[in-house]
């Protein structure tokens, strides 16, 4: 089958343009460069396919490199976090890297700087260097420290290295210019001192370098071509380009900064930040918690790494930030679910069915089959007896013909069963209905070929029998936040916006082939949903995730069941 060939994203089309110029394909190298101070999220799932995606077209390296500079917040949990969700989503890094692994040369690289005098020494208060910054209209006020001479800079620095100052007593900055036009190329600082534990350099190091100076650095250390990031980084280009200016030897590959838009989700905060709030105030359980956008919590949720990948896939990669709705995440994991995920029955909101003219005794095993859409998955075994459960939405003693579910008098035929007609119900003092009481017709059953078989009825419904059900706890989630964009609103904080409701945890019943079903096996109850069985699981109890709705419920116009 011949598929047409997709047009170029514009990050293809700048690496097109490298090769025609005679860059050589095979020294194309990339690198996605998560920093260890969270789990990643469905954004993150963008520049991780975006990379990896690209290694694989041009054949190319794809380093995971941990920018690991501010050892504050970041955690060796979180890296062992990273690795996972990389490789589950399906990727294969060829080298894994470390910021960190490159704190000596960058040390020695920049007092290489302060010896060209491009570095010093600055020994104000933040307070005072943030009042000399100037504005975007005003230029900058020169530090007094700025003309400090080599020595007396190369033995403060070694200093601040030793440990021999209190942090923010000193700085290293850049000496660049503090009149330009780009605020960011005013003297910027490259060390701060940080007394601090690092997660892999523990306590060797007390000065931290700030992400502009390593970040370039590392990237030309492991000769990484294209260096691609969110936009928020353009102005930083600069500043990239002037401290590879200044430490790139010419005959290596000089690196190459460019940039994308940030990829938003609607309904949810994509922002490592943000997400550790939720964890930390205990709105969510964990980073992992199914409502979460991040990839473990997708995961915990059901979400199939395909499915996340044609998500990224479809939505690509633009120049302009904007927000994509959930709702196409959701059609992607329908569309894989769809095709892999076994059909079973289960009851979430149980009411029972008496057949009258069942005996009590008996009890038949129906061959129902597994997956329509998939031959192979093959046929299993479903009881069928006297007492059933169907679902309290589907009988109403009376109804207008619009209804195709059951009501007295009507039928409706029992997915992989028999057609039955309820006769009578029964209710409670307070009038809630506790029972309907059938008939089925014996000679009805689906797949026999009998004339009554192929008698057609407006509603199938699904069913399971009381006595092999298996109760379980079900999960039924909701969006995160009511707002499109809780994180768009300038006097409100997103967390004003957390749904109340995004979790309902109920118990359900399913049919009894579901016991052997082990922790993330993914089915299709069918008409409810696709549904995960979730880690807490024991032995005793399957618990269950919605991994999302059969149709979108969200979706402005309303499908009729
Ligand atoms: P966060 O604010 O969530 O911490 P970040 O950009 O600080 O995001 P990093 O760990 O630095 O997170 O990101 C690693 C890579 O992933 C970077 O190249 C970054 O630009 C990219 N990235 C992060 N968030 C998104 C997003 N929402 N859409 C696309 N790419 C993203
Ligand atoms: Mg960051």
């Amino acid at each position: 089958m011949s598929e047409t060939p997709k047009s170029l994203n514009f990050i293809e089309h700048i690496i097109e343009e490298d090769l025609a110029k005679g860059f050589p394909a095979k020294d194309l190298r990339f690198r996605f460069p998560p920093e260890p101070n969270g789990y990643l999220h469905i954004g993150h799932a963008s520049s991780i396919c975006l990379n990896f995606g690209l290694g694989l077209k041009y054949n190319a390296p794809v380093n995971l490199r941990f920018d690991d500079t501010n050892p504050i917040k970041e955690e060796q949990e979180y890296v062992d976090a990273i690795k996972n969700d990389v490789k589950w989503l399906g990727y294969t890094w060829d080298t894994e890297c470390y910021a960190s692994d490159y704190f000596q040369l960058l040390y020695d690289w920049a007092k290489e700087l302060i010896e060209k005098g491009k570095a010093y020494v600055d020994s104000q208060t933040s307070e005072e260097m943030a009042k000399q910054k100037g504005t975007p209209t005003e230029p900058g006020v020169n530090s007094p420290y700025r003309g400090r001479s080599v020595a007396e800079n190369i033995e403060l620095f070694k200093g601040m290295k030793d440990g021999l100052y209190e942090e923010g007593t000193h700085v290293l900055r850049a000496k660049i210019d503090m009149s330009s036009p780009n605020m960011l190329m005013r003297d910027p600082i490259m060390y701060r001192i940080l007394k601090r534990a690092h997660h892999r350099t523990n306590t060797d190091w007390c000065i931290y370098p700030m992400y502009d100076w390593t970040h370039g650095e590392s990237d030309y250390i492991e000769q990484v071509t294209h260096s691609l990031c969110t936009l928020e980084f353009a102005p930083h280009r600069e500043l990239y380009d002037w401290f590879l200016d200044n430490i790139c030897d010419p005959v290596k590959i000089r690196p190459k900064q460019r940039e994308f838009a940030r990829r938003n989700l609607s309904h949810t905060v994509v922002s490592k930040r943000k997400l550790l709030q939720l964890v930390e105030k205990g709105l969510v359980n964990g980073w992992d918690d199914p409502r979460m956008p991040t990839i473990s919590g997708l995961r915990r949720r059901g979400y199939t790494p395909e499915s996340i990948r044609n998500f990224a896939e479809t939505i690509g990669i633009a120049k302009r930030e904007n927000v994509v709705d959930v709702s196409l995440l959701e059609f992607h994991i329908r569309e894989h679910l769809n095709k892999i995920a076994p059909r079973v029955m289960a009851v979430l909101n149980p009411l029972k069915v008496v057949i009258t003219n069942f005996p009590e005794e008996d009890e038949e095993w129906l061959n129902a089959e597994n997956n329509p859409e998939d031959e192979s998955a093959g046929y299993r075994k479903l009881p069928f007896s006297r007492e059933l459960y169907i679902e309290r939405e589907d009988f109403r003693e009376e109804a207008n013909r619009k209804f195709f579910r059951l009501k007295l008098g009507g039928e409706v035929r029992l997915k992989n069963a028999y057609i039955i007609k309820a006769e009578s119900c029964t209710k409670d003092s307070e009038g809630n209905i506790t029972e309907v009481q059938c008939t089925y017709d014996p000679k009805s059953k689906s797949g026999s070929g009998s004339p009554e078989s192929l008698r057609k009825v407006k509603g199938t419904l699904h069913w399971v029998s009381i006595e092999n059900a298996l109760p379980v706890e079900v999960r039924l989630y909701d969006r995160l936040f009511t707002d499109e964009t809780p994180d768009g609103h300038k006097d409100r904080d997103f967390l004003e916006f957390i749904n109340p409701d995004s979790l309902k945890v109920i118990t359900g019943y399913v049919e009894p082939s579901l016991k052997e079903a082990k922790v993330n096996d993914r089915f299709q109850f069918q008409r409810l949903g696709y549904f995960n069985v979730d880690e807490d699981s024991t032995g005793d109890k399957l618990v269950f995730n919605r991994t999302v709705t059969l149709r979108d419920t969200w979706a402005k116009i309303d499908r009729k069941p």
